[in-house]
């Protein structure tokens, strides 16, 4: 039989969980923009550790796409050449993908058993934009 202190207890502890979680998300996410912030300035391109790839969509450039990981829920996927900082501005890219609109498979659902875009550009049609 649970006492009434045990509840009263239980309810006390789930709400320092609740803050604690709350604010574990709210201090990944001002990570998060710190960092986006510096890849937008061009001062820091994003490494591929630090990204997630698309199982088998690509850019028309042909790179995968890509988005950072511990983005918020309301991010993109865009051109890993982009977000590396090694596009060629020659060539047409994607433009932002966001989430809620595009359901793209990415390398680490299961569902793509190891399908990733990850690794060796594979040429598309191209299209010269200059
Ligand atoms: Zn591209």
């Amino acid at each position: 039989m649970i006492t009434e202190e045990q509840y009263k207890k239980a309810i006390e502890d789930r709400k320092k969980a609740e803050d604690i979680i709350s604010q574990y998300h709210q201090e990944s996410n001002e990570r998060f923009d710190e960092r986006y912030q510096e890849f937008e300035k061009g001062t820091k391109p994003f490494t591929d550790d630090e990204l997630r790839y698309a199982a088998y969509n690509r850019c028309p450039c042909g790179h995968g796409l890509a988005y950072p990981k511990n983005c918020r829920l309301n991010h993109f996927w865009d051109c890993s050449a982009i977000l590396k900082g090694i596009a060629d501005t020659k060539v047409q890219h994607t433009g932002k993908l966001p989430f809620m609109f595009y359901s793209i498979k990415s390398e680490d659902q299961p569902s793509a058993r190891g399908a990733t875009t990850r690794g060796p550009v594979v040429p598309q049609v191209k299209k010269d934009i200059s």
